[in-house]
Parts: C-alpha cells; structure tokens; sequence
C-alpha cells in the first residue's frame, strides 16, 4: 500500500510518474468528493491490476452554464486520504488550464447513443464527458479503466466510443452502490435536506417495484414505466424527469423487453437531481 500519495497535477508530472507504474495499468476516472461507490472501482481495479491510477477532476465542459458546477463538493485532503486506503499509486489532479488550455478547440463526440435520456436533458453533456475521458485515457494510458453502472448511459457511451475509436483500453463496468435504504451513493446526495433524503428513496422504491413485476412476468415495457411513474408521483417533494425502459446497448426505447433491458429514471427532489437504474436481465 502507498502510504504517501501526493496529487500530481501538470501532464509533464503525470508522465513521469505513470512511467513509474508497474502494468497493466487500472484508471478510475473521478470528480472527487469520493464515497463508497467510487471506491468500489478503485478496489476493483487494485484486484485486477498491478497499478491503480484515480484522476479527480470536476470537468467544467461536461456541466451546462445553469448547472451545479461551482456548488460541486470538493474535498481534496479527505479524498486523498481515502484513495491512500484503498491502495490507490497515483492521484492525478489536473486543473482546467491543463485539460483546456487556451485556443482549445477539439472535441470527440459520440452520435445517435448520446441523444436521449441524459443526452436530451444535458445538452453537450456527453460531448464533455468523451472529450474529458479520452484525454484522461491519453494521459494515464492504462490498460483498463474502471466505470459505474450508476450513470448507464455515460457507461454505454465510453464503451462506444473506445469501441468506435479503436482506443487500447478495456472498459469495465461495476455495480451500482447503495445507501442501506437503496438509494444509489453519489457526490450530490450531499444537497439534500433530511426531508429530501428521506422523500429520495423514492428512486430505488419505484425501481424495485416494477423489477417485481418484471420478475412476476411482466413484458410490456410501458407497465413498467408506469409502475415507477406512478410511485414517484406519490412522493410529494420529488417530481419525475423522465423514466426509460429501453434496450441496453442501444438505449432505445423498447414496447417488449425481451433482452437485457435498461430501466432508468431521473428525478428532482427540490433543487437536486437525482438519477438511477436497474437492468433487467
Ligand atoms: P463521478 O465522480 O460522479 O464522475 O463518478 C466517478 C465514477 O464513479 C463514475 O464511473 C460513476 O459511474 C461511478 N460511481 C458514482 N457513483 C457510484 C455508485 N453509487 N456506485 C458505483 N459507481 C459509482
């Protein structure tokens, strides 16, 4: 275990100590303010990799100009630490001015699989998250790079991108960790009040409802949506942005399921946005 990881930030820095790393290589990608669901990758990649590299950068392009990216939680001393247990050899911490330096004016961009769901709430979200994630890859140059079930679309678009790009990195994709009362971890559960955590489970609930009815026979893809609209508009401090039933690699929206199936929703509860999903298999 390294006992002494200090956040590397410029590229030339980076190169130096990447060099170092004994491989194959695992990355985990991150915007810090780390839970245990970013740990789980980074556990994940200490298992199956010789060196583990995290980079924590909240990434400005992936954010559009009403979002949160100025409210986004930071804390890098404790993420630091964190990463120290879970056994992490390098920490890479680039700043914007290292990722977008002056004139920069070259984007990668994924099509047809970034234009629903998130993509159709987010526009140039996803544009931000391919651009931001090659040039991770380019700089850290693992052999694997580790990502969350919890954004499925961000999952399927890494994996078509490094599939349509030919990038020399295998992609792999963990389960989704949960709070005890199901609701998924993420760096944003830290908006809500008491009330709104609470009224937040409301996302795993109406998720696990319909996977009831899916695994009790249910087929037909709009009952499935219905059940979670139905329970999510039950709960008065949350309203429903968009529930899918779609197909897995795909995303698009299904009348059947009958392969692996994406059932995914987004919520607002007060001012925080809130996603989730299960696949049904
Ligand atoms: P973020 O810092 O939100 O960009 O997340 C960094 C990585 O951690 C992404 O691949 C996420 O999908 C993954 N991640 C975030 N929350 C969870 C969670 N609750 N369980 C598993 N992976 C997660």
């Amino acid at each position: 275990m390294n006992n002494s990881l200090l956040p590397v930030t410029s590229l030339d820095d980076l190169r130096i100590a990447r060099a170092a790393l004994d491989e194959p290589v695992g990355f985990v990608p991150t915007m810090g303010y780390l839970h245990a669901g970013h740990l789980s990758l980074v556990e994940r990649a200490r298992r199956e990799c010789a060196s583990v590299v995290v980079s924590i950068f909240v990434n400005p392009t992936q954010f559009a100009p009403t979002d949160d990216l100025d409210a986004y939680p930071r804390d890098l001393e404790r993420d630091t630490r964190l990463l120290e247990e879970a056994g992490a050899d390098l920490l890479w911490t680039p700043t914007p001015e290292v990722m977008y330096p002056p004139g920069f004016q070259t984007w990668v961009e994924v099509e047809t699989l970034t234009r629903p769901l998130e993509g159709a709430r987010r526009p140039g979200h996803f544009r931000g998250v391919t651009t931001v994630v090659t040039k991770l890859f380019n700089g850290v140059q693992p052999q694997r790079a580790y990502f969350g079930q919890k954004d499925a679309q961000q999952a399927a678009v890494i994996r078509r991108m490094v599939r349509d790009l030919n990038m020399p990195v295998e992609i792999v994709v963990c389960p989704i960790v949960r709070e005890r009362d199901g609701l998924a971890m993420s760096s944003r559960n830290t908006y809500l009040d008491p009330d709104e955590r609470q009224a937040a489970t409301v996302l795993y609930r109406s998720l696990s409802a319909a996977k009831s009815a899916y695994e009790e026979g249910e087929r037909n893809a709009d009952t499935l949506r219905g059940i979670v609209a139905e329970i999510v508009n039950a709960e008065p401090l949350a309203k429903l942005q968009y529930v899918s039933c779609a197909d897995y690699d795909t995303l698009e929206e299904l009348k059947t399921v009958t392969g692996k199936t994406l059932l995914s929703m987004a919520v607002h509860i007060g001012t925080t946005r809130l996603i989730d999903n299960f696949v049904l298999e």
